[in-house]
């Protein structure tokens, strides 16, 4: 289904918050970035654009915001769709999409690089391990599903 920001305001109860800051307080990933939590609730409740933020994507989502928002603001799950709409419009940081291409095309994030290879043969593993990014009738599968997501025509309207 598909959601547009006065519809995450209103599912995720952003009104309600009275911009005590808890949220931002208590951010561990706001304590190594710019991320401030309350001014992007305090953004996407007064109706302002916060799709274009870089910030929204230095959460790690790990909920401590959301768990502790004495208003019940369901902050996390927020963020999580306001990325989801800056996907649509093709913005997110280019360190996504060559993650995302990289899962594309072998369906690992961190593909093997010659020094991990290096390492697996010195303590006797195999180069390639039995996953799917090394099975070509799985893999094959696997790009099939990942060319159906939607995601991917984002990807590519973002490049253009
Ligand atoms: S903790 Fe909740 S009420 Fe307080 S600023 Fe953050 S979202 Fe608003
Ligand atoms: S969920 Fe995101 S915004 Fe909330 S505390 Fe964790 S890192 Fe910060």
């Amino acid at each position: 289904m598909l959601v547009d920001l006065p519809q995450i305001v209103k599912d995720f109860d952003l009104k309600k918050c009275m911009q005590c800051g808890k949220c931002t307080a208590s951010c561990p990933a706001g304590l190594e970035s710019n991320l401030r939590t309350r001014m992007i609730i305090y953004l996407a409740k007064s109706g302002m654009d916060v799709l274009d933020m870089k910030e929204l994507w230095g959460c790690t989502t790990c909920y401590t915001c959301q768990e502790r928002c004495p208003k019940g603001v369901k902050v996390t799950d927020a963020i999580i769709l306001l990325r989801n709409l800056a996907v649509r419009r093709g913005n997110f940081p280019r360190i996504h999409k060559t993650a995302i291409n990289a899962i594309r095309e072998t369906s690992n994030g961190f593909p093997l690089t010659p020094e991990v290879s290096k390492i697996r043969s010195l303590l006797g593993l195999p180069i390639e391990p039995r996953d799917v990014a090394h099975i070509k009738e799985e893999l094959e599968a696997f790009t099939r599903l990942i060319e159906s997501l939607e995601l991917l025509r984002s990807i590519k309207e973002a490049e253009k």
